[in-house]
């Protein structure tokens, strides 16, 4: 279940303070501490996974519970008419730095194109 020493197990469990936006039986979602964005958040899986590489086929509701969920708090942000981003970074190339899976929720500004 939870790794010891990891920051984002440590949140889900209050041991860290965070600006907690969410919780249920799944998922935490907070505030980043380092936003790149006017509205920059972060929803974590209660569970341990270290990136999406990981995630087991049993992993797929909390998977979509994520995303859900996420789209739900953009709306409640005032982010989801104008549009936002929703990001998962895996890996070291992927430019994932934390080793516990979380999506990135991005809004309030333009996104610049990806390709
Ligand atoms: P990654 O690059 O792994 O996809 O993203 C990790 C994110 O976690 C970064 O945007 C970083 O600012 C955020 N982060 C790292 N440590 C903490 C922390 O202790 N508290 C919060 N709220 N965010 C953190
Ligand atoms: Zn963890």
């Amino acid at each position: 279940m939870e790794q010891k020493d990891c920051i984002f197990c440590k949140i889900a469990k209050g041991e860290i303070p965070a600006r907690v936006i969410h919780e249920d039986d799944l998922v935490v979602a907070f505030d980043d501490i380092n936003p790149v964005a006017p509205v920059h958040f972060l929803v974590v899986p209660r569970e341990h996974v270290a990136t999406l590489d990981d995630a087991a086929e049993g992993h797929a509701l909390l998977l979509g519970h994520m995303l859900w969920t996420a789209a739900r708090l953009a709306r409640e942000k005032g982010v989801a008419e104008g549009g936002y981003r929703q990001v998962i970074n895996c890996r070291e190339a992927g430019g994932q730095v934390v080793p516990h899976l979380h999506l990135h929720i991005l809004g309030g500004r333009q996104m610049r194109r990806m390709g």
